[in-house]
């Protein structure tokens, strides 16, 4: 077997350019290539050339009444309850979607944490999503800790599975730690299948995370037999980011290879997707591919990472309010200039490396620019067609 996370050079991912994961951002080439021109340039440029972000992340609100203690999210809970309230305002969430709508941002992931499901008025957000995916052909995802879908209306729950592309429930440290819980994420996964079962127009795919941590491996096994028992369309395994309960690399090799064997089913392998190791680079890191997202908070902060939560004073580039537009800070001196100083030992937790999806994109691309383009760009253009052309979900980073 072969050990690819034993020590640090060993430890990344295989560069896998043709993996699916990977294709998805290769329909987005000439904008990363602009992202890249720009940050090498900018201390001869006046104006940018960052394009707009191809993804948005909304965090609807903070509140999230599950308490896990591996939560990164906790400190906002302590910090804003005696004031404010942690939900996004509704019409600064409509201001939002009108912004990045008319900039061309149409992917929208309804992010936590907190929980989306608990704000205060999650249907009238939904109905809002349902709103601008009619109107303006807006895409919408939504994750959620699954533990509210049974408080939810019948047909706020329709509405989801109508109007989104997907509902992702991850699987939380309290859900795993609290048997009630675990039944009750279960039990609405379940309903959520069951619905989309009974009724062909639903076209939502419904999914499941898991983290992998230091103490979770034999309970993480028999939960994804059991969700793929159940039916989950999509099934992610990926291993926690927090030095203090990560996984041991004998963990990582024997649930790699466990699951390994679960892929080698047909039914399972478009299903289930492991990505439990780290990117590195080994000429240490810098992210500077974050561009193809932004992160907006409950209260209209913008972010440029979707893990800005330890270090908010240099992730955040501006604040939405009900009249202004991301236009105002996005590609900005400002802007260009947290990106020019991201403190990757802080937001990644190493200096070489992130098990983020976006440090896969980033090695990839360089891998693409530094290999020169002139048969290659003609390859990237294939698959980046097959990649436009392949099912909604696919339009999602
Ligand atoms: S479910 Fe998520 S947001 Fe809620 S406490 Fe757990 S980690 Fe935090
Ligand atoms: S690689 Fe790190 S800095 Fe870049 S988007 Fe991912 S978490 Fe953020």
């Amino acid at each position: 077997m072969r050990n690819q996370f034993q020590n640090p050079v060993d430890s990344g991912k295989e560069l896998s350019s043709s993996s699916g994961m990977n294709k998805r951002v290769l329909q987005y080439y000439d904008d990363i290539q602009r992202i890249k021109n720009s940050l090498n340039s900018y201390y001869l440029l006046k104006e940018f050339d960052i394009p707009y972000p191809k993804m948005a992340y909304i965090y609807p609100t903070y509140q999230c009444s599950l308490s896990c203690k591996n939560c990164m999210y906790k400190d906002h809970l302590t910090e804003y309850t005696k004031n404010e309230s942690l939900d996004m305002d509704i019409s600064l969430f409509r201001n939002i979607l009108q912004d990045l709508s008319s900039l061309g941002v149409m992917n929208v992931e309804f992010c936590g944490g907190g929980e989306p499901l608990e704000h205060s008025s999650i249907d009238k957000l939904i109905e809002l999503a349902s709103e601008f995916r009619r109107n303006k052909r807006m895409d919408f995802g939504l994750l959620t800790n699954g533990q509210n879908i049974s408080g939810l209306d019948e047909s706020t729950v329709e509405i989801i599975l109508e109007s989104f592309a997907y509902i992702r429930l991850s699987y939380s440290e309290r859900a795993s730690a609290d048997k009630k819980l675990r039944e009750e994420y279960l039990c609405n996964l379940a309903k959520l299948i069951g619905y989309k079962n009974e009724n062909n127009k639903l076209k939502a795919t419904i999914g499941s995370k898991l983290l992998l941590t230091s103490k979770n491996k034999d309970q993480l096994l028999k939960t994804v037999f059991e969700l793929l028992k159940l039916g989950v369309e999509h099934l992610k395994v990926k291993s926690i980011r927090s030095r203090d309960d990560e996984p041991s690399p004998e963990d990582l090799i024997q649930v790699e290879e466990e699951l390994g064997s679960f892929k080698s089913e047909k039914t399972v392998k478009n299903v289930l997707k492991v990505d439990l190791g780290r990117t590195v680079f080994l000429h240490g890191f810098k992210c500077w591919i974050n561009p193809l997202s932004v992160t907006i908070d409950p209260y209209g902060g913008i972010y440029i990472c979707f893990n800005f939560h330890n270090d908010p004073e240099n992730m955040m580039i501006g604040k939405y309010n009900e009249n202004n537009s991301l236009s105002d800070f996005w590609g900005k001196s400002k802007h260009i200039e947290k990106i020019l100083n991201i403190n990757t030992k802080k937001v990644c937790k190493a200096d070489n490396s992130c098990n983020c999806r976006y440090a896969d994109y980033q090695k990839m691309m360089e891998e693409i620019f530094w290999k020169g383009l002139s048969t290659k760009y003609g390859e990237v253009n294939n698959e980046s067609k097959s990649a436009i052309e392949s099912k909604r979900i696919q339009k999602f980073l």
